[in-house]
């Protein structure tokens, strides 16, 4: 007996994830009711073949919620103060699980989710498992756990971890925490409470021995094996020399380090993914991946777009798309990552503090060039800690303001020089989101290599 049959389910949200659970939760015998305040609501119910509802029914059982939606959202305290039950499509999909159900590797953190578990599939892969890539990006979840697949590699967000309140992943990570969507949170300390919730049941506790905070939040659980860019100490995953070595997984990690994969075998290279690729390689020497899968799996591994991406060389400046580093701490990442720097910067900053960052930073600037809402915000951090660093702002908003920032850029830079776009910040005053915005960058690069048109 389907202990979902016969229940009073309401899915709030009809996007991918919603959509997706309430179709499932049909099948499954539960009378489900769908709610979202989208003008064709209705329609999309009907299309579904599931009710559609105008507020929380009296007799709801259960509340499956989009993980967007704000815990104070007035449906979600409704159900709340009236004691039923809300619950994400993550949790869903954990309880929906059949016997013998692959296990999960999961991983949480402000920036990195997704190189890194897309890095751990392909280890994955390498080592000969049927493994697939799901959570906040690709097959919504609730599909994944019903194909046959051996093993799951589960990219979380906070908002998703907020509504999970069972999973128990076989071993999970938590890549880096930085102040991030605390609006939705409400408190820095709320925020780090639902990543925590990634390790409350996990088999085997992974965590960033360089991050502070994430080391804390591991401290509680014994044989937690750290990941760190420096040597390890027997217990974690780091570096030596320029390989990436294992001194936590092997027969005796006290006296000896096994050699897992070279740096070179991390691309796009840059230190932050150094620490998405152990990251991702103690998960799957935790699920049991041998050494040569780690170094395969690397090998094949094909980075996402909008990542730390080589766009071009024009006139010995290497020019780098990473549009996808759309708040501070990920910024901070990749600007470390070159020696000197001209910065392309700018967007909505959702209330992020930009100081630290540009603090930081200062010491590789060779110029910045500014764009977006927020821009003002980073030039008077620029004023206070590089004063010496020339700035140029681009006012306009139209799609060809790129193309004047990036000719700017190009009279900042000298040979060697990497102009870098990392704007800290979001995309949406100017562009549909963080993909435009890099393709708009790369065209103007490009252009700029092309040279002026011939007139005429
Ligand atoms: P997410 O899925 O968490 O958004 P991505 O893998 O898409 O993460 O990377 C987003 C951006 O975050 C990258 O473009 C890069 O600027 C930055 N980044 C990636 N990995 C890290 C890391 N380990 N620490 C800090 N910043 C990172």
């Amino acid at each position: 007996h389907d202990p979902l049959a016969g229940r009073r389910v309401l899915v709030a949200g009809l996007g991918v994830s919603g959509t997706a659970a309430a179709r499932l939760l049909a099948e499954r015998g539960a009378v489900v009711r769908a709610f979202d305040d989208r003008a064709d609501a209705a329609e999309r119910a009907r299309e579904l073949g599931v009710e559609h509802a105008t507020g929380l029914p009296d007799d709801t059982d259960l509340v499956v919620t989009s993980p967007g939606w704000r815990p104070d959202t007035p449906l979600l305290r409704e159900a709340r103060d009236r004691g039923v039950e809300v619950i994400g499509e993550v949790e869903l999909a954990w309880r929906l699980r059949g016997p013998g159900a692959a296990p999960w590797l999961a991983l949480t953190g402000t920036n990195g989710k997704t190189t890194t578990v897309r890095m751990l599939t392909a280890m994955l892969t390498a080592a000969g498992h049927d493994a697939v890539a799901v959570g906040n990006v690709g097959t919504p979840i609730v599909d994944a756990v019903r194909k046959p697949h051996d093993v799951l590699a589960v990219e979380l967000s906070s908002f998703q971890l907020h509504w999970s309140a069972s999973l128990a992943p076989r071993a999970a990570a938590i890549l880096n925490l930085a102040p991030d969507h605390l609006d939705w949170h409400g408190s820095p300390e709320a925020y780090a409470a639902a990543k925590a919730r990634v390790y409350e049941r996990a088999g085997t506790v992974v965590y960033n021995a360089d991050d502070p905070q994430v080391a804390e939040l591991a401290a509680p659980y014994a044989g937690a094996v750290g990941f760190t860019l420096r040597v390890p100490a027997p217990g974690q995953v780091g570096v030596v020399e320029d390989l990436l070595v294992d001194r936590a997984f092997t027969p005796d990690p006290v006296s000896t380090a096994e050699e897992l994969a070279s740096l070179s075998d991390v691309r796009p290279f840059a230190p932050h993914n150094v620490a998405n690729a152990l990251a991702a390689a103690a998960l799957a020497r935790a699920f049991g991946v041998p050494p040569e899968a780690v170094r395969e799996g690397l090998r094949a591994f094909t980075p996402d777009p909008h990542r730390v991406a080589h766009v071009a060389e024009v006139a010995e400046v290497a020019y780098v798309n990473d549009s996808k580093a759309t708040n501070p701490h990920a910024a901070a990442a990749s600007l470390a990552a070159y020696p000197s720097v001209v910065w392309v910067a700018g967007g909505l900053l959702k209330g992020a503090d930009v100081d630290g960052l540009v603090r930081d930073a200062a010491p590789r600037l060779r110029g910045a060039v500014l764009l977006g809402a927020d821009r003002e915000r980073i030039r008077e951090a620029l004023e206070r800690h590089a004063p010496n660093v020339p700035v140029i702002e681009v006012a306009e908003t139209h799609t060809g303001a790129m193309d004047r920032v990036v000719i700017e850029a190009a009279r900042l830079a000298s040979p060697g020089d990497t102009v870098l776009l990392a704007p800290a910040a979001a995309s949406m005053d100017m562009f549909p989101g963080y993909g435009a915005r890099g393709d708009a960058f790369a065209g103007a690069v490009r252009r700029l290599q092309e040279g002026p048109a011939p007139a005429g």
